[in-house]
Formats: C-alpha cells, structure tokens, sequence
C-alpha cells in the first residue's frame, strides 16, 4: 500500500480562493477592510521569515496585514499595555502576539490582555471555552488545519471512528481532541505518561486516524500505525537543516491510506486557518 499524500499547498490554494471572495463581498457590504497585526517581540529569523509567509497569504486573500515589531528589551507591562492599546483600536480587527516570545515574557498571561474578539489565534481561555462548549467562534488555527484535512478526504465520516492524538499541548492536541469528538469519532489521547507507561504502540495501532503532535523528529514508527489508517503528522522538527515531522513519513506511507507530508501538509493551510479567523473576528466586530 502506498498512501495518498494530503497536499496542504493545494488545499491550502483552493481555501484561500474561498476566502479571498468572502472578503471581496464583506468589504462590498461594509466599505470596510479586515485589518490584522501581528506582535513581534525581539527579533527572530525564524519568526520573521513565517510572519512573511502570513503576509504574503495576506496580501493574497485581500486582508490588510501589519507587523508591529516591538525591542527585545520590551517588558511584560509594556508587552500588555500594547495589546490592550490595540484591543481599543477600533481599526484593528485581529490581533496575534508572535511566538517564540524572549525569556520574561509569559506568552499566555500576555495572551490574555487581547480582547476575545480579536484574538485571531484562539488561545485565549473564552476562545478556547467556546470550543469546549461546541461553539464556533474563532478556533485555534492549526487543529482547524488538521480539521480540514480530514474534510478534504473523499467520502470519509469521523462518526465513531478510533482517532488517536499523541500530544496535548494547549495550542494543538486539546483543542484538536475537542474538535474530533464534536465530529462523533472516539477520542483517545496520548502524551509522555502513555510512553513511559509502554502504551504508545499500542494506542497507535487501534488508530484509524491518527494526529502527530509531539515535536520529535520522526518519533512514530510506520510499522505502529494500523494499515489503512488516515495519519496527520502537525509535528515541525529539524534534522541537519531539513523539516521532518513526528511520523517517520517514508515508513508510514507505506500502511497509511491518506499521510499529510511535512513540510507541506498542516503548515500551509494553518496560515490560511489563520487568516479565516481574521475575517471571523472582523464579522464578530460588525454584527
Ligand atoms: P508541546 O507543547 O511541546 O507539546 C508536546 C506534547 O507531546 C506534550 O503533550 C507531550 O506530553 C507530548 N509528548 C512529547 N514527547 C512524547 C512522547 N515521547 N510520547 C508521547 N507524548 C509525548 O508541542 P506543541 O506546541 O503541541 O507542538 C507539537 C509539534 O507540532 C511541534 O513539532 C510543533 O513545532 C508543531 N506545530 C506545528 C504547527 C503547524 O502549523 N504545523 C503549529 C503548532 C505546532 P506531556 O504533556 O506529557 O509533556
């Protein structure tokens, strides 16, 4: 079996085309633009060449994207009266606060001086409560990326499906849990107790859809993954200068029915996700 590769640039394209004509009808009915900054504090290479990617996805879809680029020396007080500033700014519909952050800055306690509506990345605790309580208002970009991926597949229903999420960061393998069970599959999640306890493989092989998002470099075995299963690996890692995910790719695909490749898979329509959560923000502001 070779699995069918999930293409995230394409789908990525075709999501970003519904969206640059939702924006070109919003902007027709309101005579307004949807504004959104991103808040970088200190300078990072890797962080600004994925604010770039944003801005060029922005600039694609018609959605007016600023970099607000703050001194390394910034405090946490400055940080927040920032944010606050732009949650009053009745111009700015979306705001992100950039990670990583410089060591003394608390990212969430930051986070949390965005206001609700316009906290375009969905990390906030009402945001994140929204989801829990199966609202839909602005979800956090890359679980409604792996979302997507799993809709993309012809035919398939997540209705009393065994999905397994390794991981359960805040940012991903919570909130991605919560968004397979609104989906009526049967949820497991792992994470380091599962390993040191021996179950990983285990859990892995009842998987019928798996989500990878631990953060270590090709950490699960093709021969672990049940045959047929659909395997969304989320995970960013590098070895010798090259992007790889948490799945060993080249042994999955060989059990896999569906594989989204990294680089290529989750990250591309994360940045669309993300850019859609703009123009939900803006909607809540001009109901
Ligand atoms: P994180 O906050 O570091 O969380 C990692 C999770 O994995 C934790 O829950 C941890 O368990 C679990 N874990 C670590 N090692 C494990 C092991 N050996 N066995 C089982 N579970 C293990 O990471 P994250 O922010 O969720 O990110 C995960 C990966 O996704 C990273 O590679 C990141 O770069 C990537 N990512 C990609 C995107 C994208 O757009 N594609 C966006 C965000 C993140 P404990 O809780 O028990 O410690």
């Amino acid at each position: 079996m070779t699995a069918t590769i999930l293409d995230g640039k394409l789908l990525a394209q075709k999501l970003s085309e519904d969206l640059k004509v939702e924006i070109i009808r919003l902007k027709s009915s309101s005579g307004k633009t949807v504004n959104m900054v991103n808040v970088m504090v200190g300078d990072d290479h890797g962080a600004s060449a994925y604010a770039n990617s944003q801005k060029r996805i922005a600039d694609r879809v018609g959605i007016n994207y600023q970099l607000l680029a703050l001194p390394v020396k910034t405090t946490q007080r400055q940080l927040e009266g920032e944010l606050e500033r732009l949650s009053q700014d009745v111009s700015v519909n979306a705001i992100m606060l950039h990670k990583p952050v410089p060591d003394g800055i608390d990212f969430q306690k930051a986070v949390r001086h965005i206001a609700v509506v316009k906290d375009v990345e969905g990390l906030n605790a009402a945001n994140l409560g929204h989801l829990f309580l199966s609202g839909t208002q602005i979800l956090p970009c890359t679980p409604a990326a792996v979302m997507e991926h799993l809709r993309a597949i012809p035919n398939f229903s997540l209705r009393g499906k065994e999905a397994v999420v390794v991981g359960r960061s805040e940012i991903v393998g919570k909130p991605v849990a919560m968004m397979l069970l609104a989906e009526s599959a049967t949820v497991t999640v792992c994470h380091s107790g599962t390993s040191q306890a021996g179950q990983l493989e285990q859990h892995i092989g009842q998987a019928e859809v798996l989500i990878a998002a631990i953060g270590q470099a090709k950490f699960i075995k093709g021969e672990w993954i049940k045959k047929g299963a659909v395997v969304i690996d989320v995970g960013i890692n590098s070895i010798d200068d090259k992007i790889v995910g948490d799945v060993d790719f080249e042994s999955a695909q060989t059990r896999a029915a569906y594989i989204t490749p990294v680089p290529g898979g989750v990250g591309p329509v994360t940045v669309v996700c993300l850019m859609r959560n703009a123009v939900e923000a803006f909607k809540l502001q001009n109901k």
